[in-house]
């Protein structure tokens, strides 16, 4: 196989490690995990994918911890400079793609300014698993001709967020980390001029055993947000109500 694998002493490997189900791993990830020194790793990263590492292979969780309090952001970024300062082969893994709201390019800044070479091993963003393993296109000719990503992290109620755009765009809306602030998304959206009954789908844990998909109208958001546990990916628009004739995993 002719391929690009290069992962050298004093490397950082920055790899999405897809949203859940370890298949969805990427075959260069998965051997970049397997030849790792050192892999540093957060929250959503499956235990199944961690498997994989070597046996002598240090593993480092930077999510959150017990206290539910983050690893500062720079606290992550010395890690990673140190580790490979030391000549390691370093694996920074991150769950579904590294640059979808994964603060990846954070990182590699961190790494330029040291000079430490790089790079960057796409995987499967949350928004395609969970929605594929939910039997909703994302578009669909007779429903969506486009489709936005969308954090639901706002620090204050709609800051920085063009509600109008987004309500008027005919777009499949796809809100991540948006399962406290559903309300004001719902409200944000219809305010501005989104039908009430746009139908919507709250994807659990998409692509685990356990995923779990409801689906409703957007006025009904915050009700299907609260019977749901983390992570949770919130869809928008008419595609929604496909997962009733698409659903393929619970057969
Ligand atoms: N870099 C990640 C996203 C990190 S932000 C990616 O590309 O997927 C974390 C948010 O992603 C969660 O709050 C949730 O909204 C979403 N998410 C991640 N994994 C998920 C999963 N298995 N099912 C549903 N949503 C998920």
């Amino acid at each position: 196989m002719n391929t690009y694998f290069n992962h050298q002493a004093g490397f950082v490997s920055l790899v999405g490690a897809g949203p859940g189900d370890p298949d969805l791993l990427t075959v260069k990830g998965l051997r970049l995990i397997q030849n790792a020194d050192v892999v540093i790793y957060d929250r959503l990263v499956s235990a199944d994918i961690l498997a994989l590492a070597n046996d002598n292979a240090e593993m480092i969780y930077v999510g959150k911890r017990l206290n539910y309090h983050c690893v500062p952001q720079e606290e992550i970024n010395d890690l990673l400079v140190e580790k490979a300062q030391q000549g390691r082969k370093v694996v920074r893994l991150k769950g579904g793609d590294p640059f979808i709201f994964g603060r990846g390019g954070e990182e590699l800044e961190a790494l330029v300014e040291k000079d430490i070479l790089f790079e960057v091993v796409p995987g499967v963003t949350a928004a395609a698993g969970a929605t594929s393993y939910a039997g909703i296109p994302l578009t669909h000719r007779d429903h969506a001709q486009s489709v936005q990503f969308v954090t639901g992290h706002v620090k204050k109620e709609g800051q920085g967020i063009n509600w109008a755009s987004l309500a008027q765009s005919n777009s499949t809306l796809v809100f991540y980390m948006g399962l406290k602030q559903s309300g004001s998304i719902s409200d944000n959206l219809i305010s501005n001029g989104l039908d009430a009954k746009t139908p919507c789908a709250v994807i659990e844990k998409g692509t685990r055993r356990d995923q779990r998909v409801l689906v409703d109208s957007l006025d009904k958001l915050a009700t299907l947000a609260s019977q749901v546990e983390s992570p949770a990916l919130i869809v928008v628009g008419s595609v929604a109500t496909l997962h009733n004739k698409l659903d393929w995993f619970n057969q």
